[in-house]
């Protein structure tokens, strides 16, 4: 028999989630703060739930896929919280992307009351949600990880254990560095081969096929070319991740240049007024850099 799920935060991202486990046949009760994300719950075949507390009462597995740390703490802890709320021996799975410190302590502070605690964080977008392709970075406990991956398999393709408490969101930091980074020169190339005169879709086309391809390079293609930033991922959510990368960097002794200008950049973008915008518009940044 399929455990039963309770998934909390029906975004961007837990939405698409939550309907690829209803339809490999897990029972999902969801809940989230927009009325309008619960009815396209339901009508996938879902389970509405007014509260965190109602959410997770009867569930096997509860997941959250919320913004970050404040939303997942607050979610967690407190009387109407998941850890007070979930049955004992439930495991409890944020896939948020928050950081290795706060889900250590969840794991914690989780421990005395019988709930298991996994960090899995994801990679791959939106489309990576819908089509349940996403890479999956695991920490906690290698048997809880064991139990629940056919879960984590039906998201992602890509699903592996990465160590104790905490290391799926380090990896996970790591990942938002590389494609920050990634981005970023990809934003600059756009610039310099715009005010160059080359043609731009022919530039991204042979770029795409030597050793300057890159997922970022593939998939916001549409985006460099047409100069268009529907999220997709926020520049709001990148700048979290920026300064989680930054501040468990700094705790380990790892020092990181082009993270550090990659942050500051990000958080110029957010500052010029681009928070709501999808991450490729860090070419927005060069572009005024350069005078447009
Ligand atoms: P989102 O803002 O679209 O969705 C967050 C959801 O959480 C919303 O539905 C909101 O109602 C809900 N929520 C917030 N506070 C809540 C509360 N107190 N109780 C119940 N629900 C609450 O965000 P998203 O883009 O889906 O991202 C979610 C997480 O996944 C973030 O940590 C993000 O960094 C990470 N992530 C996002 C992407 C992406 O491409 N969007 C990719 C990989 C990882």
């Amino acid at each position: 028999k399929l455990p039963r799920i309770a998934w909390i935060g029906l975004g961007v991202m837990g939405s698409p989630m939550a309907e690829n486990l209803l339809k490999a046949g897990y029972p999902v009760t969801g809940h989230t703060l927009e009325p309008h994300k619960l009815d396209r719950l339901a009508a996938a075949g879902g389970t509405p739930a007014g509260s965190v507390r109602e959410a997770v009462a009867r569930a096997d597995v509860v997941v959250t896929m919320l913004p970050a740390d404040p939303e997942v703490t607050a979610v967690a802890h407190g009387d109407d919280g998941i850890l007070a709320n979930a049955r004992p021996g439930a495991l409890f799975v944020d896939m948020s992307s928050i950081s290795p410190r706060t889900s250590t302590a969840l794991a914690t502070a989780g421990a005395p009351r019988g709930v298991r605690v996994l960090d899995a964080p994801v990679s791959g977008g939106e489309a990576g949600a819908i089509e349940g392709t996403l890479s999956v970075m695991c920490g906690g406990e290698r048997a809880d990880f064991e139990e629940v991956a056919p879960v984590l398999r039906t998201l992602g393709t890509t699903v592996v254990h990465c160590g104790p408490h905490g290391s799926g969101q380090t990896v996970k930091a790591a990942n938002q560095l590389i494609v920050a980074a990634n981005i970023q020169a990809c934003a600059e190339a756009v610039v310099f081969l715009t005010k160059s005169g080359v043609d731009l879709a022919a530039a991204l086309d042979v770029l795409g096929g030597g050793l300057a391809a890159s997922a970022v390079l593939d998939r916001k293609r549409e985006n460099f070319l047409g100069r268009e930033y529907p999220p997709g991922f926020r520049i709001d959510l990148h700048h979290k991740d920026m300064g989680i990368v930054t501040s468990a960097a700094r705790e380990v002794g790892a020092v990181l240049p082009l993270g550090a200008v990659v942050a500051t950049l990000v958080a110029a973008a957010r500052a010029q007024g681009d928070g709501a915008l999808d991450h490729s518009a860090l070419l927005r940044g060069v572009e005024r850099l350069s005078g447009g």
